[in-house]
């Protein structure tokens, strides 16, 4: 099984990568850092997670004590709601780059598929607590990520949180200069996600599972909300490969072709996180994995359940 996957650009990139939504100020950078140290070279950001200058900090310290070359790492970061209108794609791009000191990303996303209106705020409410949406349309946002690709500031573009109609009209778009090469999306044992992965592979778009341990540090956790980490069924499976159920998770969508990207800023758990390139789960646990889907979502967006480009309402 390769360390990596090949995106629709020809470009590399490494299927497990280091998740940095949540990851305080203070704790990220050491994490970034630990990371490196043992193998990752795949990092997830966000201009939204309020955390790139740190993790920009750490990177450069990496890259200067020479313990890796930036061709060497694939730097991931998306666009928040709040810039999709095309003449703010570009500063958005720059902003997140500034605070990475990096002069190019591997891989830009459109973080969710719904403008919002743009400004100060990144979850601008109306009265009634709604989200007040942006009048741009995510394939006008799209000809601007394009143009990042050719003046050079990003390798390739994708999307995440789109479901296939919401990919299937950018595909679709007259005109369209790249393809996504990538759909961020949420995908466990809980959302397995068949329908939409079968769908964006077989277009030769890549994709990645957010959320793959179910996100225990999810701000709107309550009690009684399933855990992946605390399932007895899954513990009885990595029980028997010695693992911990939190490498079963990540071993489970390696195995479907899918990139992982666990979020940790504890250092023993970065390492075990890694740690998933010396077993195989077999066809038995697959299927059983697979049939734990229940359609539960860490990250439904329910404040934009009807903005005109709500990605859940369709069926995948
Ligand atoms: P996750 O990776 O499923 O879970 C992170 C949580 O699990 C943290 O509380 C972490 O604790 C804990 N954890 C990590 N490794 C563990 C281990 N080995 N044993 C036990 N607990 C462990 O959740 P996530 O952060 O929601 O998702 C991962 C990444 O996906 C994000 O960080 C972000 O980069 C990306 N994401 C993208 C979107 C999107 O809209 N595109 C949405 C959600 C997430 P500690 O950190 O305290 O160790």
């Amino acid at each position: 099984m390769a360390s990596f996957l090949v995106l629709n650009t020809g470009a590399k990139m490494p299927i497990v990568g280091l998740g940095t939504w949540k990851s305080a100020p203070g704790k990220v950078g050491e994490a970034l850092k630990v990371a490196i140290d043992v193998g990752y070279r795949h990092i997830d950001c966000a201009h939204v997670y309020q955390n790139e200058n740190e993790v920009g900090e750490a990177i450069q310290e990496k890259l200067k004590e020479g313990v890796v070359k930036r061709e060497d790492l694939f730097i991931v970061s998306k666009l928040w709601s709040t810039y999709h209108d095309k003449s703010l794609v570009r500063g958005a791009c720059k902003r997140t780059l500034d605070n990475l000191k990096l002069d190019y990303l591997d891989l830009y996303l459109i973080h969710w598929p719904t403008g919002f209106k743009a400004g100060e705020d990144f979850f601008p409410l109306d009265e009634t607590g709604n989200v007040i949406p942006s009048d741009t349309d995510f394939l006008d946002t799209w000809t601007a990520m394009e143009e990042l690709v050719d003046e050079g500031l990003v390798k390739a573009i994708g999307v995440s949180n789109f479901n296939h109609l919401q990919v299937e009209r950018i595909l679709n778009k007259p005109g369209l200069k790249y393809k996504p090469a990538v759909n961020q999306i949420e995908c466990h044992p809980y959302l397995t996600q068949e329908k939409l992965v079968q769908y964006c592979q077989s277009k030769g778009i890549v994709v990645t599972a957010y959320s793959p341990l179910g996100s225990p540090d999810r701000p709107w956790a309550k009690p009684e909300d399933p855990s992946l980490l605390d399932d007895p069924r899954i513990k009885e499976i990595a029980a028997k490969h010695n693992k911990t159920v939190a490498q079963v998770l990540i071993r489970f969508p390696i195995q479907r072709n899918v990139i992982v990207i666990p979020k940790s800023v504890t250092p023993k758990r970065i390492a075990e996180n890694f740690q998933v390139f010396d077993f195989d789960l077999n066809s038995s646990d697959m299927s059983t994995l697979l049939s734990y889907n229940r359609n539960w979502r860490v990250c439904a967006l329910v404040s934009c359940a009807s903005h005109k480009d709500y990605p859940f309402k369709a069926e995948f």
